[in-house]
């Protein structure tokens, strides 16, 4: 299109526009009569219908007693809505007290069941019928008791009441019978361990006689203050040779001869022989105080803790011991001693080794270790030996004491040692381990017996020492070589240790 044109076009636009807007400024010119009329008679017709809208409305209003009416359901709904909700709340509260109940039930059949089952278990173990009594709890015994009606939950209260009341009584049947067996029990025990003639020493009243600075004491006064039996037996020659004391569960057996008895059938060395005196027997004081009396009383005024144990191996590094062939001493003294060492510590004791390995402490140093460490018992293990290859068996040394002889030998000791302080003790102790290693090997009896040991003599608490038997004898060493020979050594030796320390009791 040409530019003249285009512009004429634009020109022609801006005319048309201008003629619209002049169209739009004469409308509100002022309306002719017609218009007036129509415009009346329009807002008559409004006004009316307003009129008519209203009187309609003022037709629909409710009347007082529809008020009152109306105001009386309100209430009424309300009152019911009020009663719903007391009705709501007391069934929740229903349903909390049934939920603790079933809880409280199925916790009390819990409780009866555990109860039932330790009793069960109790009687069996025990092995006693009559407390069995116990009523099976009811088939229908619920673990949930959810739905169950509240008769039904009162049923099975009282259920549970009489079980549990059960139970109480099949226990108190129980302890009754426990306690009862534990009093005859102790009662047994009792007339055990205090016979009424069991009495102090220093209380006894005994003749007394000195022979060769020896005293002695009457050995038929000696057997009733133990409330014992005396009896004697007589030689060829009708002369009082042997001497028995003895009641249901004690016997000492004395020889006017040797020096060697038996204590309740184990052979003890006394340190003299018993004396005749005008046809009575007399055995010696010193017998009678540190060998007799530790033996045949079931207590004893020295008491002792024993807690801690020294083990002493013999020999050992260059002193080999006693030698037959490949075996020597000092193995099996060690490897008896780890042993034992082994077994009390199991059983809660302390122990304390003079050797642990191929070693050779002085006697002296052994004795300083026991002073030093202070143990309650002091045990040396050795092995015997002899050039005659028959003698077997074992032997368990003590101290001499003071006033007393050496077994192999008859010199009295004047000098009083540490050792010697613990007499008593050494005696039974010496008594015990002897019986114990006796039993346990099924090893010839040769004696507890006194020797001037050094170990023995300066240790500064109780103590012994053990020939486990004849290394010489060529069918006791392959025993003592064998683990389960030395195995029943160390039980012997612990079934002594438990004699000795019902003995401290
Ligand atoms: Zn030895």
């Amino acid at each position: 299109m040409p530019k003249s044109l285009l512009q004429s076009f634009l020109a022609a636009c801006a005319l048309l526009a201008s003629v619209s807007v002049m169209a739009q400024t004469v409308t509100d010119v002022p309306l002719s009569d017609a218009d007036v009329k129509i415009k009346s008679a329009a807002q008559n017709a409004a006004q009316n219908a307003v009129q008519n809208a209203a009187s309609e409305a003022a037709k629909k209003l409710p009347t007082a007693e529809e008020i009152a009416a109306e105001r009386a359901r309100l209430e009424r709904m309300r009152a019911a809505l009020a009663a719903e909700r007391a009705a709501l709340e007391k069934y929740k509260a229903d349903l909390v007290q049934r939920q603790q109940e079933a809880a409280a039930a199925a916790a009390k059949a819990k409780a009866d069941a555990e109860a039932k089952a330790r009793i069960e278990k109790a009687i069996e173990e025990k092995e006693i019928g009559t407390a069995g009594s116990v009523p099976p709890p009811a088939k229908d015994d619920p673990v949930s008791v959810k739905n169950m009606s509240p008769e039904e939950l009162q049923r099975q209260r009282q259920l549970a009441i009489e079980r549990a009341k059960a139970i109480e009584k099949a226990v108190a049947v129980q302890k009754a019978a426990d306690a009862k067996k534990k009093a005859a029990a102790a009662a047994a025990s009792a007339a055990q361990t205090t016979t009424p003639k069991d009495k102090d020493v220093a209380t006894m009243k005994l003749r007394r006689i000195t022979q060769n600075k020896v005293k002695y004491v009457h050995l038929r006064d000696v057997a009733v203050n133990y409330g014992l039996t005396f009896a004697y037996t007589k030689n060829k020659a009708n002369k009082v040779s042997g001497a028995v004391i003895y009641d249901k569960t004690r016997k000492a057996i004395f020889s006017s001869s040797y020096r060697d008895g038996t204590v309740n059938g184990v052979q003890v060395y006394f340190l003299y022989p018993m004396l005749i005196k005008n046809s009575e027997p007399y055995i010696s004081e010193v017998d009678f105080l540190t060998c007799l009396d530790p033996l045949l009383r079931y207590k004893t005024a020295v008491k002792l803790g024993m807690k801690t144990i020294m083990i002493d191996a013999g020999h050992g590094g260059s002193d080999p011991g006693a030698i037959n062939g490949a075996h020597k001493e000092k193995v099996y003294t060690l490897q008896i001693a780890k042993r034992l060492q082994t077994q009390l510590e199991k059983l809660g004791f302390r122990v304390i080794m003079t050797r642990t390995g191929d070693t050779y402490p002085t006697l002296q140093e052994r004795a300083a270790l026991c002073k030093k460490y202070k143990p309650d018992l002091f045990i040396s293990i050795h092995c015997n030996s002899s050039t005659n290859k028959t003698p077997a068996g074992i032997e368990t040394y003590r101290a001499v004491p003071v006033g007393g002889t050496e077994t192999k030998g008859s010199k009295v000791k004047t000098e009083k040692q540490s050792a010697n302080e613990f007499d008593a003790n050494n005696s039974r102790l010496a008594y015990e381990i002897q019986k114990g290693v006796l039993a346990a090997t099924g090893g010839t009896d040769r004696g507890t017996r006194h020797q001037a040991i050094y170990v023995t003599g300066n240790a500064t608490c109780p103590a012994v020492l053990v020939e486990v038997g004849y290394l010489s004898n060529e069918a006791e060493v392959k025993k003592i070589a064998s683990p389960d020979y030395q195995n029943k050594i160390v039980s012997g030796i612990l079934a002594g240790l438990a004699g000795y320390g019902s003995f401290l009791r």
